[in-house]
């Protein structure tokens, strides 16, 4: 398979068959390995417990993929998954059954024209705690096509920007 992706999912919402979000992102990382992505690496979920009865709880993870596919068809799998997952589109950054980012890619930099426009990388993700920590599990080496800082580099200066972490990887 021709390409590396680098993959973010998170989960802030329970699914009605597979439960709180840690098992969320394992059903989902199942979905992802098919035919037309192999799954080469995944790493420890990161869960934030809820805080108070009202809270949420939320699960990151990471993982690296081969594939044949190119960016903008790979989003498309990856936005059915969500969809069949029962992910319906509303607020940005409201909570969510399933969220599957495109980070990073062997190709380097990528844009693609028309609505929803993907950005590969992830635009926000240099500055994510809670994308960085997983990735930095499998990929700790992989540099930004542009500012060829590793990924344990921006953690390490997201980390030192927010001392106060509460956030627990799980075992
Ligand atoms: P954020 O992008 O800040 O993490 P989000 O994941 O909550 O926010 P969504 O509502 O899931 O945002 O996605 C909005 C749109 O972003 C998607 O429809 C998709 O077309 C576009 N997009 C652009 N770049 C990417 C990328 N690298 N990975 C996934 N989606 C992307
Ligand atoms: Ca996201
Ligand atoms: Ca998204």
């Amino acid at each position: 398979m021709r390409y590396h992706f680098a993959i973010a999912l998170g989960s802030n919402r329970r699914h009605g068959r597979h439960g709180a979000p840690r098992h969320v992102i394992h059903a989902a990382l199942t979905a992802l390995g098919s035919e037309d992505v192999s799954v080469l690496a995944i790493s420890p979920i990161l869960t934030t417990a809820p805080l108070g009865p009202a809270g949420r709880s939320f699960a990151n993870a990471a993982a690296l993929i081969a594939t044949d596919l190119e960016p903008d068809a790979l989003l498309t799998l990856l936005k059915r998954i969500e969809h069949d997952f029962g992910r319906r589109r509303g607020r940005r950054w409201g909570p969510r059954v399933i969220d599957l980012d495109i980070i990073l890619w062997s190709g380097g930099r990528w844009t693609s024209s028309g609505p929803g426009r993907l950005t590969i990388p992830h635009r926000s993700y240099a500055e994510r705690d809670f994308v960085l920590r997983p990735l930095a599990a499998i990929a700790p080496h992989w540099r930004h096509p542009a500012g060829h800082r590793t990924v344990r580099h921006l953690l390490a200066r997201v980390t030192r920007r927010s001392p106060v972490d509460r956030n627990r990887v799980a075992p």
